[in-house]
């Protein structure tokens, strides 16, 4: 067995794969700041859930909760380290204290939209803190890791679907420009000091625990609500959305690969095989809440991409990956997540 620093590990996708690095048996450190992107209780939650707990939760202010919340979830194989991945002395001391065997590097500064409002913030936490957890690795002898990209570095590129081979060199928001960055950061570590790497370019994640901010949720909870919905364009931009079990059975391969291979710094799509529409993404939310959506028409933001496509020959040679929920079942699993999720803050209020 194991043990693994996640970085990110209180978010959506970290903490379903604490969960399941978990169930593996192995010891998991879960690095996170409970960065303000969304209410830091959601994260609360994502990590009471992760370990079985209860998700009731006395909140009284963020630093003493998640003081209270670190005790409370500490046990023999999780850890979670209140930590900036941008504060050198509190990642060597991540080093230092729990030795991991590899890294899975999820902490980031997320969303396209986000990234043109705030480039400098998106460069500190995306590139830098990448850089300081790269450094540490190499002063502390780890020399295994998988780190999260996006299908977003593929621009509004033509062709379909997007193959790793492709161009990447014209990222249309800062988001895309920080996570290219990472893969190129991750190439030259592995060359010059032997990291062997494994960055995935997860396109658009959905599931329970989903962020709050990422348009299938906020979407889902205006619809419950009887509000408006944004809805930018015609409705024919697309995404090739991800149910997250399955980005997380992707994640694990990955780390099973890095551990087997030699010399390696491979990028890797993980996608969900088939092309939504936003139309048909409102559609199928309007089926499962038996309602009908309002929608607010705006015009297509900037830095949106017009539609993602995983090619995922690679995925499948290299991890045997073959996403296995289509999207209706996805999102059957979690409107049932997002209703109780609704119900239970109804009654806590
Ligand atoms: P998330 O925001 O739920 O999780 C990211 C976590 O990182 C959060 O818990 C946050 O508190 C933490 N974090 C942020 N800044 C930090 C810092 N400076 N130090 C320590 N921790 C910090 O997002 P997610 O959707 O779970 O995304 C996980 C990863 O996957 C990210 O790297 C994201 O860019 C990438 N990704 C996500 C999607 C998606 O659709 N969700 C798509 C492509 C790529």
């Amino acid at each position: 067995m194991s043990t693994y620093l996640v970085t990110g590990g209180a978010g959506f996708i970290g903490s379903h794969l604490c969960e399941a690095l978990l169930k593996d048996g192995h010891t998991v450190v879960n690095a996170d700041n409970f960065s303000d992107t969304y209410d830091y209780r959601f994260k609360v939650r994502n990590v009471l859930e992760t370990l079985g707990m209860s998700p009731a939760f006395d909140y009284r202010e963020k630093d003493e909760d998640l003081s209270r919340l670190r005790s409370l979830v500490r046990s023999e194989r999780y850890r979670l380290e209140i930590a900036d991945i941008r504060d050198g002395s509190a990642v060597e001391a991540l080093f230092r204290t729990h030795k991991p065997d590899a890294v899975v590097h999820l902490a980031a500064m997320p969303g396209v939209r986000a990234s043109i409002a705030d480039p400098l913030l998106f460069e500190d936490v995306n590139v830098r803190g990448t850089l300081q957890l790269l450094e540490r690795m190499r002063a502390h002898g780890v020399r295994k890791w998988v780190c999260a990209s996006s299908s977003s570095v593929y621009g509004n590129n033509r062709k379909i679907p997007f193959a790793e081979a492709d161009p990447v060199e014209q990222p249309i928001s800062l988001y895309a420009a920080t996570k290219r960055s990472c893969e190129l950061m991750a190439y030259t570590y592995s060359h010059l000091f032997g990291i062997d790497g494994m960055v995935l370019r997860f396109f658009t994640v959905y599931g329970e625990r989903q962020r709050p901010d990422l348009a299938i949720r906020k979407f889902a909870e205006r619809i419950e609500r009887g509000e408006p919905i944004p809805f930018y364009g015609d409705g024919s931009t697309s995404r090739d959305y991800t149910y997250v079990a399955d980005i997380v059975r992707g994640i694990r391969s990955a780390i099973r690969y890095v551990e087997r291979h030699e010399d390696v710094c491979e990028i890797v799509n993980l996608g969900g095989n088939r092309t939504v529409s936003l139309a048909r993404m409102v559609e199928t939310l309007e089926k499962e809440w038996g309602a009908q959506a309002k929608l607010d028409r705006q015009p297509m933001q900037p830095g949106d991409v017009e539609r993602t496509c995983a090619d995922l020959t690679k995925a499948k040679k290299l991890l045997g990956y073959e996403p296995s929920t289509g999207f209706e079942e996805g999102i059957r699993k979690f409107a049932a997540w997002l209703k109780a999720e609704l119900a239970w803050q109804r009654t806590e209020k």
